[in-house]
């Protein structure tokens, strides 16, 4: 049995050179950019919040920030952060407060019956069982008022994208799959995410049909994967923010022409 995740399947579709220097040699770079640093150390804190409401307890405002700040100064690493554009460290530290206070004054008291955060789930994608996903939704939740699951994600991102592209949204949609599976075919499932630099949720879901024609669409884009000879690398401006643009055969790496981009037709 092998096992895919959704950013898996995404580093492939994004650039097969990638997909190849992180899964099939394996080569780990630490080097992350800062919005990813903010990113994960937002999401931690909404994970301990919301474990803190499980157990009965509303933790204050001060106490988030106090939290967020103790975890930003605790796990930031100044050598292994690549920044882009203009702004330093203390914006993207003053960014996540800025989140992390909105939201809490949005959805105080957190009382929306959350099951489980950080709920890692698995499904089989074909039906002899030979490919699995695994992942992990930030929160769980099950509405008493509209009796339906709500899959919760929170993104830090400085863009929001459209509806039409949250209903086309994959990994989710991916995850929604698993919970009927655990709960029930017939159990509505919202996937609902959470745009904290807009401080607005979005939601979507997704008829029993639509989650079919999707797992089928995934065991194509694996078969493909499983097939492919030669991982081409796909320039786009995403490789701003590769950490495998140093070694990647697309990119000039002589001293001096670092990021100055080979001509395409060499691949
Ligand atoms: S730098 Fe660009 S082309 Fe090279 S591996 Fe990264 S994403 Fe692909």
């Amino acid at each position: 049995m092998k096992v895919y995740s959704h950013s898996k399947l995404s580093t492939f579709e994004q650039c097969p050179q990638k997909y190849k220097f992180r899964y099939v040699d394996k080569i780990v770079i630490i080097e992350k950019s800062i919005e990813s640093f903010l990113g994960k150390t937002v999401h931690s804190v909404l994970e301990w919040l919301y474990s803190e409401v499980k157990q009965g307890r509303i933790p204050s405002l001060d106490e988030v920030i106090l939290y967020y700040s103790q975890a930003w100064t605790q796990t930031y690493d100044e050598k292994g952060i690549i920044f882009n554009g203009q702004m330093t460290q203390q914006d993207y530290l003053e960014k996540g407060v800025k989140f992390l206070i909105d939201y809490y004054v949005k959805h105080k008291p957190f009382d929306d019956n959350t099951l489980e955060v950080e709920k890692e789930i698995t499904l089989t994608i074909d039906e002899k069982g030979d490919y699995r996903i695994r992942g992990f939704i930030d929160r769980l939740v099950y509405n008493l008022k509209t009796c339906e699951y709500e899959i919760h994600d929170y993104k830090t991102s400085g863009t929001a994208p459209s509806q039409e592209k949250l209903d086309e949204d994959r990994q989710l949609a991916l995850y929604s799959i698993a919970i009927k599976e655990l709960f029930g075919k017939d159990k509505e499932v919202l996937l609902v995410w959470h745009y904290l630099a807009y401080n607005k949720n979005v939601h979507s879901k997704r008829t029993n049909e639509q989650l079919e024609e999707l797992k089928r669409n995934i065991l194509d884009l694996i078969h493909t994967i499983e097939s492919t000879q030669s991982f081409r690398p796909y320039i786009s401006r995403l490789c701003d923010w590769c950490e495998y643009q140093n070694i990647c055969p697309a990119w000039d790496n002589a001293p001096g022409f670092k990021g100055v981009q080979k001509k395409i037709d060499e691949f």
